[in-house]
């Protein structure tokens, strides 16, 4: 009896070791993480901000991303380099991110014939291929892929003959009319509504990270790492490191666009042909 009374003891505990150690690895399999992709570098006046603006919140935003040891992406709009900012995006390579070609242009692929698209997304790469950290990336602008079939065939047609990889975006932030709002503001020095369009753009970001997490993992039948968009923008260089810290008290985890699209889910077909510029999560059905 007391034999009997050992050995379901023993039975019990390694049952509770087992379950305790299994718990453990499924946190660690469900942990989320998210690759950060910054467009339209090196960076937007919104015919507001001067050029010492710009390259200040440039700095700003390359400071945080070191601060929190990221490895970003940044997509870079060929049109918008000038002599006084070439530095920022060599700097912006010294600090270990990856540049990619998001045209010369920055076309909407909705209004724009794709062979002249096409030979912007050349013209866009022979404008970054110097930096040592350019790489045959692309950023669809506004991610607009074609709103017609054979717009959008001969442009992915195009990409995937010229070696480019394609990265999508899951969290679409959406955050530019945020951004418009805020240079206005802190441009009239009305710090009060400045600081309330900060709080709507933190609620903002929270809740489409949120809504695209749980749409993925429904849509994918389990949770993917995530690709964010964000862009080279004044208000992500007041807010970034905001941010971050509500990703890191979430629980997640912060990775790099390559390790992200080695998940299976990044080998979905889009599926999606139309105006709108949508998630990937949304494209896939
Ligand atoms: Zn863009």
């Amino acid at each position: 009896m007391v034999k009997n009374i050992g050995a379901m003891l023993l039975v019990g505990l390694v049952i509770i070791i087992l379950s305790i150690s299994y718990r453990c690895e499924n946190n660690n399999i469900n942990a989320r993480e998210v690759a950060i992709t910054i467009d339209d570098l090196p960076t937007l006046s919104h015919g507001i901000l001067s050029k010492k603006d710009q390259i200040e919140y440039f700095n700003r935003i390359l400071s945080i991303l070191d601060e929190y040891q990221i490895t970003s992406m940044g997509f870079v709009v060929g049109s918008l380099i000038d002599e006084h900012e070439i530095g920022l995006l060599y700097d912006f390579c010294s600090k270990g991110h990856i540049i990619g070609n998001h045209t010369y242009s920055h076309f909407d692929l909705n209004k724009t014939d794709p062979f002249v698209y096409c030979n912007d997304i050349i013209k866009g790469w022979e404008s970054v291929s110097g930096f040592q950290c350019a790489d045959k990336y692309f950023r669809y602008p506004m991610l607009h892929r074609g709103d017609e079939k054979h717009k959008k065939d001969t442009v992915f047609n195009f990409l995937m003959k010229s070696d480019y990889i394609i990265v999508p975006v899951t969290i679409d932030s959406d955050e530019t009319s945020y951004n418009i709002s805020f240079v206005r503001a802190f441009t009239q020095g009305d710090m009060t509504k400045a600081d309330s369009i900060g709080k709507e753009y933190m609620a903002h970001m929270i809740k489409q990270t949120n809504y695209y997490d749980s749409l993925a993992t429904v849509n994918n039948n389990g949770q993917i790492p995530h690709i964010l968009l964000l862009h080279m923008n004044f208000i992500n260089s007041y807010y970034l490191d905001d941010l971050l810290d509500w990703y890191i008290s979430q629980g997640w985890n912060f990775t790099t666009v390559t390790e992200a699209m080695e998940h299976p889910f990044y080998t979905k077909k889009d599926r999606y042909v139309g105006k709108r510029g949508i998630s990937f999560v949304e494209r896939i059905f």
